[in-house]
């Protein structure tokens, strides 16, 4: 950069915002992917250490920061704190920004700032904070939590509705990627489970899908469930292969065919990735 152009801090401040501000949802997120599956308020009470029950001081809270400085050990008792909290926190971060910096010159541009482009931001966050959790929660437990995936189609359908134009997905193709990724879906896994005998694609693995096909339109589901397949193959693979098939003698398995991995990481990751890259993929795929 040369010395005449003076730096902007608009820009900085922005980028410093969305990342503390997506610190923040990840250290919520962390509270609901733990609590929520047990049926416990998210709100409340406030969070204590697991080993010694001990409320956790605000300022041993701070996502990222506090992990650190306490070097991933409770303040009271000692117990390690698993590296899961900071690294979903940090990531939920890095989201964060990387979602907000293809709007932050259309949010900057204008005195006032538009509602549009921070409406799009704002939209897309929640989904990729909402995806989030629900990858959490269905690697964990096997469940995509309703109360998490049913909104997603609906709050997709409202952000096309009043941002479309800006954001590249009308309401109808918001729509036809909820019906499809929803309907359709459903449609394939009856005649799975009637073909094979199996259940295949899991009820709530649908669901999210009607959500990512109402955020992203039904021109983004092909490419996302290719790449989530993909994906979750070569995840599957690389497991077998680090794991020397301990794993699956542990479970009684005899091939990788046998092992069970939730769909939903994987949908939520090809969805992530189509949404900050499909600047970019789109002209490619002749889309
Ligand atoms: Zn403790």
């Amino acid at each position: 950069m040369s010395p005449e152009v003076p730096l902007q801090p608009e820009p900085i401040i922005a980028a410093v915002f969305a990342l503390v501000w997506g610190s923040l949802w990840g250290s919520f997120l962390n509270v609901v992917v733990y609590r929520l599956p047990a049926g416990l308020s998210v709100v409340r009470p406030r969070s204590r250490c697991p080993q010694c029950l001990t409320p956790i001081a605000s300022w041993h809270n701070i996502p990222v920061l506090s992990w650190l400085l306490l070097r991933g050990r409770c303040a009271a008792c000692q117990a390690p704190i698993a590296v899961r909290y900071p690294a979903v926190e940090s990531t939920v971060a890095a989201l964060s920004l990387a979602v907000a910096t293809p709007w932050l010159p259309l949010c900057l541009a204008s005195e006032p700032v538009g509602w549009q482009p921070v409406l799009a931001l704002l939209g897309e966050q929640l989904f990729v904070f909402v995806w989030v959790a629900i990858a959490l929660i269905d690697a964990d437990t096997f469940v995509v939590p309703d109360v998490l995936s049913l909104p997603l189609p609906l709050l997709g359908l409202a952000l096309a509705a009043l941002v479309g134009d800006l954001r590249g997905v009308t309401w109808q193709q918001s729509g036809a990627g909820a019906l499809v990724g929803g309907g359709g879906l459903l449609l394939v896994q009856w005649l799975y489970g009637r073909l094979t005998g199996r259940e295949g694609l899991g009820t709530g693995d649908i669901k999210l899908l009607g959500g990512i096909g109402a955020l992203l339109g039904l021109v983004a589901l092909p490419a996302v469930v290719l790449a989530a397949a993909v994906q979750g193959l070569l995840f599957a693979a690389a497991f077998a292969v680090l794991q020397r098939g301990k794993a699956l003698q542990d479970r009684g398995l005899q091939s990788i065919r046998h092992l069970a991995l939730p769909f939903g990481p994987f949908l939520v990751l090809a969805a992530v990735q189509w949404l900050l890259l499909h600047r970019w993929l789109a002209p490619l795929l002749g889309g």
